[in-house]
């Protein structure tokens, strides 16, 4: 399984085990990985070293397809949810 290999420098601690991106137990919470303007355009910066979580986060938003969490994260930033592209019709 990919993961874990997020730079050290890119985290901080949420108790004495666990971990988290720095920023995003913040609030507003931005992670310090990601690039861009919400709303706009936006990467993350460490995509392929990207945790778990963030591997396991709507996997299919980037081709259109979110699911329940992730309408939830946009509709925290004022962002209709997405909308499955429709799939063409073949007979
Ligand atoms: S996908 Fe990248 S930018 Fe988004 S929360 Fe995870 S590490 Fe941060």
């Amino acid at each position: 399984m990919p993961g874990g290999r997020v730079p050290a420098g890119l985290v901080e601690s949420v108790g004495s085990r666990l971990v988290c991106m720095r920023g995003t137990a913040a609030s507003p919470s931005r992670c310090v990985a990601l690039r861009g303007r919400i709303g706009e355009a936006v990467a993350c910066a460490i995509y392929e070293f990207r945790p778990g979580a963030c591997r396991d986060f709507a996997p299919l938003a980037a081709v259109g397809r979110g699911d329940e969490a992730c309408n939830e994260a946009r509709r925290r930033h004022h962002l209709p949810p997405l909308v499955p592209a429709p799939v063409p019709f073949s007979a």
